[in-house]
């Protein structure tokens, strides 16, 4: 009796905050950018193509290993050659999508200066990492033409655990400022957050990225002992000090949850299965179109625009499932932000901040949630926030055992 009449009461209100309307600027930055992730998705299929049009890699090819004559040298050769008619032929659609239409929404504070300086290097970063992997992977290619798509998996996973290690350390401080936070005030309340979740101190980090933006945000980064916390000083700035603290606690739930750890995962099993796919079309492909893609071997340098555009199609296809998990993932840490904090009310007026100044449309369609859909939809996030509080009923926590009661 008692059990019928609980469960037709109404589900408890932990908080009640409105989800707003997308305001109309929201709207047509959410369809502009549909259709501009459209072109871009055709885009990053058809420039491999390019290359393989007419045998124009083959020919590129020929051409590095006349003047590079050793294979090490031929590899660096085109690589270089390769990457750089890449960059200039995805240059005007990412100058448009990061700069030019950023700035006409008043989303982006980036000079024109930087935001070349950061291209740049982004473009030198990719140019040296391509260089090691695809001088390993071509290796193994020409080594074993039959089991090269299980021991490049096995290499890719190496070298994604050493990228998500070193990237904190070694990469991101290129392009911004990373240090511990300023509001000191503020830091002590996130300290006071971190020791209860267990999380040591020099975890937490302060980054500038008003520099190039107004969005807000904050991740989780790193892989063992880089592992860390970043808050953009953008958010610092929009944001109460308690809709930080929740986002604080999010951050923190993806850290003692080992999300980076599970994502790392996730893409080696990928790989794993992206490569297998890559090996057989790309054989059955060789066979068939020898003479129009000018090479005869997939060992030959000339077909990294081949393998390039089989993965960026599995790729695609592989999203909805990497987002599905990703959702799942932030799902778990705004409950572990919720149980921390236990402030509903501030944490569902932090992701208003976020829709409000993101320009974020807070109820995206299916084909946007399936591809695109990385973080479940503000409304949702909003609808958690107002339903979940089961610590003001007494009820079990899932996440109870991480908190330190001492702290
Ligand atoms: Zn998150």
């Amino acid at each position: 009796m008692l059990d019928l009449f609980l469960s037709v009461m109404p589900a408890q209100e932990c908080a009640q905050v409105a989800v707003p309307e997308a305001t109309e600027q929201a709207m047509r930055y959410y369809n502009s950018g549909n259709i501009l992730w459209v072109v871009q998705q055709i885009w990053s299929l058809g420039v491999p193509l390019l290359f393989l049009v007419n045998g124009f890699t083959g020919k590129l090819a020929t051409f590095s290993e006349n003047l590079g004559k050793k294979r090490y040298f031929t590899i660096v050769i085109y690589l270089i050659l390769f990457i750089a008619i890449y960059t200039l032929l995805n240059l005007p659609l990412d100058f448009y999508s990061s700069y030019i239409r950023e700035h006409a929404y008043g989303l982006s504070t980036q000079t024109l200066g930087r935001w070349f300086d950061q291209y740049a290097k982004e473009t030198l970063v990719t140019l040296v990492s391509s260089i090691v992997f695809v001088w390993i992977f071509y290796a193994l290619l020409k080594k074993s033409p039959h089991r090269w798509w299980f021991y490049s998996s096995l290499v890719s996973t190496g070298i994604i655990f050493i990228m998500a290690f070193i990237q904190p350390i070694w990469i991101d401080p290129l392009f911004n400022q990373f240090g511990p936070m300023k509001n000191k005030q503020l830091e002590q309340k996130i300290l006071g957050l971190a020791s209860k979740a267990g999380i040591e101190h020099g975890r937490v980090f302060e980054v500038d990225k008003s520099q190039d933006t107004k969005t807000l945000n904050a991740y989780v980064v790193g892989f063992g002992s880089t592992n860390r916390i970043v808050l953009w000083d953008t958010t610092i700035k929009q944001m109460t000090p308690d809709e930080i603290l929740f986002v604080m606690g999010h951050e923190m739930g993806h850290y003692i949850l080992h999300h980076v750890w599970q994502l790392i995962i996730c893409f080696a099993v990928l790989s794993y299965l992206i490569f297998y796919l890559v090996y057989r079309v790309s054989n059955v492909w060789l066979r068939r179109y020898q003479k129009q893609l000018g090479f005869k071997y997939l060992y030959s340098i000339a077909s990294v625009p081949l393998l390039l555009f089989l993965a960026n199609a599995f790729m695609f296809l592989a999203t909805p499932i990497i987002n599905d998990i990703s959702r799942r993932m932030e799902h778990e840490a705004d409950r572990f932000g919720l149980e921390i904090t236990q402030n509903n009310q501030a944490a569902a007026e932090a992701f208003i901040a976020l829709q409000h100044q993101n320009l974020a449309n807070p109820s995206p369609g299916i084909f946007y949630t399936l591809w695109r859909g990385t973080h479940p939809s503000l409304r949702e996030r909003i609808e958690f926030c107002n339903s979940y509080c089961p610590w003001k009923e007494g009820q079990h926590l899932k996440y109870a055992k991480y908190f330190k009661t001492d702290g």
